[in-house]
């Protein structure tokens, strides 16, 4: 089949190398309108069925030699004790613990955790460098490139934060932050801190043992992807400070995200040559190459996951962004 992904981030570029697999003749379309973070994170530690998704996610940058790097993990909070089982099943090691530096109890996982090199996936595929442009006509879709009507059997929209602007799907576009701090603390450039009971996490920076750690936490702040967004990065930090000491500020970076009424991500047909992916939130690396695989299995074979399906919204006319899944 020849088949045409619009937009090639996490959700587009993770389609491409899988459809690609499945000898389909596959083009992406992209005019690179976001900024690109070198790594994310890539975590276990998600709730119920995410924890298989995200599994599935790891088993395909494994697969595909996508670059990862493996930290220990600290969660600190109440934590279900069905979701620690969860863990342990897909090979995580977990152990609770007073952990004397935090002056807290926490959860110390092995294996669960680990930085992507996402940039590495999203560059290494060929793109073409413009913006498309969708309409319905009757029950299909008509894509434009430069004015140009592109031929298709069909075409997968993934656009992230952008879907709502192109194509009336459910979901809502965020913008989401995160800030670059000097630490006294090396042990903070190898490790994961997920902290719900100060709300913040905290994550490696390079991951070399230096003096940095980048903060944030999983709130939403609705708006336009290109908006101007003024945010306060001293709130996270000084909730952060609580917890791991003194913390300078150097930098703070944000992108948009896209959030779905359950916070959780989707797929699904749109029309009958118009399929969706999307609804990643702020955990894409995590949960998005799981949902290209069962997209690319609805293609395929016509199986649909319903727990994923863009169909479980129907009827939802607006909706209120939650907080981001992968908070606990
Ligand atoms: C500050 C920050 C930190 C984050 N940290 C993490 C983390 O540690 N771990 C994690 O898992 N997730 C993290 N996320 C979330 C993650 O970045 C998203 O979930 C992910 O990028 C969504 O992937 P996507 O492919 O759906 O959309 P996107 O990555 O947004 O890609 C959409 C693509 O569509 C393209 N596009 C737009 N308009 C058009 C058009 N008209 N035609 C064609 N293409 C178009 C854009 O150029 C873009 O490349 C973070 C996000 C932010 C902002």
């Amino acid at each position: 089949m020849k088949i045409v992904i619009i937009g090639g981030g996490i959700a587009g570029s993770s389609l491409y190398i899988q459809l690609k697999k499945k000898h389909h003749e596959v083009f992406v379309i992209d005019p690179r309108i976001r900024k690109i973070f070198m790594t994310l994170i890539h975590s276990l530690l998600l709730k119920d069925s995410d924890v298989i998704i995200a599994k599935k996610s790891l088993d395909f940058y494994i697969e595909n030699k996508i670059p990862l790097k493996e930290f220990k993990s600290i969660t600190i909070g109440k934590i279900d004790a069905k979701l620690i089982d969860l863990w342990s099943q897909v090979g995580v090691k977990i152990e609770k613990d007073k952990i004397d530096w935090l002056n807290t109890e926490g959860i110390v996982a092995e294996h669960g955790d680990r930085l992507v090199y996402v940039k590495r996936m999203i560059d290494s595929i060929p793109i073409v460098k413009e913006k498309a442009f969708i309409s319905q006509k009757g029950n299909n879709v008509e894509v434009l490139v430069n004015n140009k009507k592109i031929d298709a059997d069909i075409f997968i929209l993934a656009s992230g934060p952008w879907n709502n602007l192109l194509f009336n799907v459910i979901s809502k576009s965020y913008y989401c932050w995160a800030s670059l701090v000097i630490t006294r603390n090396k042990i903070l450039d190898n490790i994961f801190i997920y902290d719900y009971e100060k709300e913040f996490y905290s994550r490696p920076f390079l991951g070399i043992g230096l003096k940095t750690a980048i903060v944030g936490d999983g709130k939403t702040i609705e708006a336009k992807p290109g908006t101007k967004i003024n945010v306060n990065p001293l709130e996270v930090i000084t909730k952060a400070q609580e917890r791991l000491g003194n913390l300078r500020h150097i930098y703070t970076s944000g992108e948009f995200c896209e959030g779905t009424p359950d916070m959780r991500p989707a797929y699904g047909r749109l029309l009958d040559n118009l399929f969706y992916i999307g609804g990643f939130n702020g955990y894409g690396a995590e949960i998005g190459p799981g949902i290209a695989s069962l997209l690319v299995d609805m293609i395929e074979n016509g199986y649909e996951n319903k727990e994923y399906l863009l169909d479980r919204f129907r009827g939802i006319k607006n909706f209120e962004l939650g907080r981001e899944a992968h908070e606990l």
